[in-house]
C-alpha cells in the first residue's frame, strides 16, 4: 500500500466508512496517518487482582469465572459477575444495566477500569468499563491509547483501528522530509517512527520524541514555505535608495518635542533601510501612546525630501482624518501638499485629487486601507505606511511593483506581537520596538467597578468635565447587529445628554454615521467643543485628544484585553492626571480576569501576552484573516520554542539549498500549494 493511496484500500473501509472519513477531511492513507490524536489514555497501570489498590480507581485484566447473575435489591437491578485471574478473584457489580448480561462471555479475558471496595469483608469493584482484551492486540490492555478529535460517528476504537492497520501497511514508507544535518542538530527522531509514536506511543519519551519532531516538522515547512515566498517576491528588486538628511533635521525641527530615545533608535533604523538599496519591510511595535505618529512624519517627510511621495493608511476614516490634519500641521510649513483621499468624495474633487497624485503635485497621500488601495495611481511612490497592525500584503505589493513601484513598507502597531509569530504572520520581516514613552506621562488610574456606582462614576465625570477636562463613554459592540449596536449608542447617548449631562455639551459617534459627520464629531471634540463623546468603538484606535482626561468603558466585560488596552490608551495623553473606569458587573471567570489584568498592568507587551494565553493564537490573530494555514499538530502559543528552533533550521536549509533531496523540494512545494493558494500571506 502507498501513503498516497486512498483510504478505501483498507481492509474495513467500505462506502459508509469512506464517506464517514471524508467527513473528517481523510481520504489517503497519509490524511489518515496524519490525523494526530487530541489526547491519549494511559491502560499501562493494570494490575493483577492482588495488587488492587480499595477507594480508588483500578485498571486490570481478568478472566469471567462465571455467567453474570442479575438481582434486585431495594427496586433497583443489579449485576454481579465474578471475574479473576491467577491471583486472586474480585466481583463486579453493575446497577441498572441489565444489558450487560449479555456482553461479558464465561471464560473470556476482559480489561476492567473500575472503583475498588472492600465492604463487609467483600471485595467489589463498582460499575468498572469493560473491554475484551488480549495481550497480542495492541490496541487494549497495557498500552497508551490515542483519543481522537472528532469521529464523525467513527468510534474510537474502530478510527484507532484503522489506523493502527495503516501504520503497519506502510510500514517505513514515509520518506524524511527534514534533512538529516537538521534532524541531528535538533536531536529529532526519525518520521516513520514518529508517527508510529504518536498514535501509539510506547511511553512518555516515545511520544514527546514524536510530538516534537511532528511539530517541528510542520513549522519548519510552513517556515519555508514563507520564507521562499518571500524570496521569490523580493527577487529582483532594489530598495529606493533615500538620503535621510536634511529631511530628517528638518521634520525634527518641526516637532514641538524633542524625541525620545526610542523614536530616535527606531528612526535609526528605518535609516538604516532607506540607505540600504534593499526593499525595506519593517514592522514597528509601540505601546499606544508611544508617538509612532511622530517617527511616521519624519521618515515621510524624508522621502518626500527625496523627491518621492509617501502613503499613510490607517484602519478608520476618523483616525486618517486626523493623521491628515496632523501631518498638515507639521509639514505643510515645510512645503508638503498633503491629500486625504475620503471614501466619499465629490467626483470633481476625487478626480482632482487623484489627478495630483499621478502627476506628483500631492506628496503626501493619506486614507483608509480601502480607498488607497483601489487602484491609486501614484507617480514615485516611495514609502508605504500601515497605521495599527494592518498588513500590507504580497499582492498589493505584487500590484504596485507591476505598476512600476517598489515602495518601502512600515507596519506600525499597538500590538506586540512575538517575533517568532511575526515572522509567522508577516514573513522575513524586521522587527523595531519602541520601548519607552514620552517623558511625563501620568500613570491612568484603573478603576473596576459594577454597574451600581454609576451614580458615583456620573457625578465624578461632572467635576472632571468642570474643570475643564474632556471624556469618553464607550459602549460595547453587545447587539450582534450593526443597527441594534447604533441604536443602543444612541438611546444610552440621548439618555447622558438630555438627562444625567443636560447642562455639559455631549456629542454621539457610531458606525452608522457618514464619514463627514463622523469627522465632525471628532474635529468638535478635538477642539473642545464637545466635552463628551459617547462613542463606540470607532474611537478604539489612534484616536489622540490630550485633554481628555477620562475613559468610561460600559459593559467592559465585552471588550477584548487588547481593545481595552486600546481604549484606555486614548487617555493620559496630556500632562493632566488620567482615569480609566471599567463598568462591569460579570460573573463569568474569564471576563474577570481580564479586567483584573487591566487593574493590574499598563504595560502593552504583558497585556497581549495574556491576551495571548487567555484567547489563544487562533483567535489573537485571526489566524484566518490572516491566512494562515491550519496546522494539524502545532499550537503557535504552546510551541514557541520550537517554532524558534524551526525557524533557525529554515533559514539554514535556505542558505544550502543545495543539500535538499528532491522529494523536500516538491513536499515544500505541495505544501505551498496547499496551504496558500488563495491567501495573501506576509509582507
Ligand atoms: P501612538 O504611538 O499610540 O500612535 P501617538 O503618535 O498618537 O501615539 O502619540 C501620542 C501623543 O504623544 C501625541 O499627543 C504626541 O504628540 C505625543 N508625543 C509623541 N512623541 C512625543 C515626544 N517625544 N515627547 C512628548 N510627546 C510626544
Ligand atoms: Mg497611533
Amino acid at each position: 500500500m502507498q501513503r498516497t493511496d486512498s483510504v478505501a484500500m483498507l481492509k474495513t473501509v467500505g462506502v459508509q466508512r469512506l464517506k464517514q472519513l471524508h467527513a473528517l477531511g481523510i481520504d489517503t492513507v497519509e490524511d489518515l496517518m496524519t490525523y494526530f490524536p487530541r489526547d491519549y489514555e494511559d491502560r499501562r497501570e493494570e494490575k493483577g487482582i492482588a495488587e488492587l489498590t480499595a477507594g480508588q480507581s483500578n485498571t486490570f485484566v481478568a478472566k469471567v469465572l462465571a455467567a453474570p447473575e442479575v438481582f434486585h435489591y431495594q427496586k433497583k437491578t443489579v449485576i454481579r459477575a465474578r471475574v479473576g485471574d491467577e491471583d486472586g478473584q474480585v466481583t463486579c457489580v453493575w446497577f441498572g444495566m441489565t444489558y450487560l448480561k449479555n456482553s461479558l462471555k464465561v471464560g473470556e479475558d476482559y480489561l476492567f477500569t473500575g472503583r475498588y471496595e472492600v465492604k463487609y469483608g467483600k471485595k467489589q469493584v463498582l460499575s468498572p468499563s469493560f473491554e475484551m482484551a488480549s495481550k497480542k492486540d495492541p490496541l487494549a490492555s497495557g498500552h497508551i491509547l490515542p483519543i481522537y478529535p472528532a469521529t464523525h460517528g467513527l468510534s474510537q476504537k474502530i478510527l484507532r483501528k484503522l489506523i493502527y492497520q495503516a501504520l503497519e501497511e506502510t510500514k517505513n514508507q514515509f520518506p524524511d522530509l527534514l534533512p538529516k544535518k537538521i534532524r541531528e542538530q535538533y536531536h529529532l527522531c526519525e518520521k516513520n517512527y514518529a508517527l508510529q509514536n504518536i498514535h501509539f506511543p510506547e511511553d512518555e519519551e516515545g511520544f514527546l520524541l514524536a510530538r516534537q519532531r511532528l511539530v517541528f516538522e510542520e513549522l519548519y515547512l510552513l517556515q519555508l514555505a514563507l520564507f521562499s515566498m518571500k524570496e521569490e517576491t523580493m527577487k529582483g528588486r532594489s530598495g529606493i535608495r533615500l538620503s535621510p538628511q536634511p529631511g530628517r533635521q528638518e521634520a525634527e525641527a518641526q516637532m514641538p518635542f524633542s524625541l525620545t530615545q526610542a523614536q530616535r533608535k527606531v528612526l535609526g533604523q528605518i535609516e538604516e533601510d532607506f540607505v540600504s538599496g534593499r526593499v525595506m519591510n519593517r514592522l514597528v511595535q509601540g505601546d499606544v501612546g508611544s508617538g509612532k505618529t511622530a517617527v511616521a512624519m519624519i521618515v515621510s517627510y524624508e522621502a518626500i525630501q527625496n523627491g518621492y511621495q509617501a502613503a499613510l493608511m490607517a484602519p478608520t476614516e476618523v483616525l486618517a482624518s486626523q493623521h491628515a490634519k496632523t501631518f498638515s500641521e507639521v509639514l505643510g510649513p515645510l512645503g508638503v501638499r498633503v491629500g486625504f483621499l475620503r471614501g466619499t468624495m465629490k467626483k470633481r474633487e476625487k478626480e482632482a485629487l487623484l489627478a495630483g497624485i499621478a502627476s506628483g503635485e500631492v506628496d503626501m497621500i493619506i486614507g483608509t486601507h480601502a480607498v488607497i488601495q483601489s487602484g491609486v495611481a501614484f507617480s514615485a511612490l516611495a514609502l508605504v505606511i500601515t497605521d495599527e497592525q494592518h498588513r500590507f500584503g504580497v499582492k498589493q505589493r505584487v500590484r504596485l511593483s507591476q505598476k512600476g513601484q517598489d515602495p518601502h513598507v512600515l507596519v506600525m502597531t499597538a500590538t506586540p506581537i512575538p517575533r517568532t509569530l511575526a515572522l509567522i504572520l508577516y514573513g522575513d520581516l524586521d522587527i523595531s520596538v519602541m520601548d519607552a514613552l514620552p517623558t511625563g506621562r501620568q500613570q491612568v488610574d484603573t478603576l473596576v467597578v459594577t454597574s451600581a456606582y454609576h451614580e458615583r462614576v456620573y457625578g465624578f465625570l461632572k467635576r472632571q468635565m468642570d474643570a475643564g477636562r474632556q471624556v469618553y463613554v464607550v459602549c460595547p459592540s453587545v447587539e450582534e447587529s450593526e443597527k441594534r449596536q447604533t441604536e443602543s449608542v444612541m438611546q444610552y447617548g440621548t439618555y447622558l445628554a438630555q438627562e444625567v449631562f443636560a447642562a455639559y455639551r455631549v456629542g454621539l459617534l457610531h458606525g452608522k454615521m457618514k464619514p463627514a459627520q463622523k469627522e465632525e464629531i471628532m474635529v468638535a471634540f478635538a477642539r473642545g467643543e464637545i466635552q463628551m463623546l459617547v462613542a463606540t468603538t470607532v474611537i478604539e484606535v489612534g484616536v489622540n485628544v490630550p485633554n481628555a482626561t477620562v475613559m468610561v468603558v460600559e459593559n467592559a466585560e465585552y471588550f477584548g484585553l487588547s481593545q481595552l488596552h486600546q481604549l484606555r490608551g486614548r487617555v493620559g495623553r496630556g500632562t493632566e492626571k488620567s482615569y480609566c473606569v471599567l463598568i462591569s458587573d460579570a460573573k463569568n471567570p474569564e471576563a474577570k480576569e481580564r479586567l483584573k489584568t487591566m487593574k493590574a498592568t499598563s504595560d502593552g507587551f504583558r497585556i497581549a501576552e495574556m491576551d495571548l494565553h487567555l484567547r489563544g493564537p487562533g483567535d489573537f490573530f485571526g489566524t484566518r484573516q490572516h491566512g494562515l494555514p491550519p496546522l494539524k499538530i502545532a499550537n503557535l502559543y504552546r510551541d514557541m520554542e520550537i517554532l524558534t528552533q524551526a525557524q533557525q533550521a529554515a533559514r539554514q536549509t535556505l542558505q544550502h539549498k543545495d543539500e535538499l533531496s528532491k522529494e523536500q523540494w516538491q513536499a515544500l512545494e505541495q505544501w505551498q500549494k496547499t496551504a496558500f493558494t488563495a491567501t495573501d500571506v506576509g509582507i
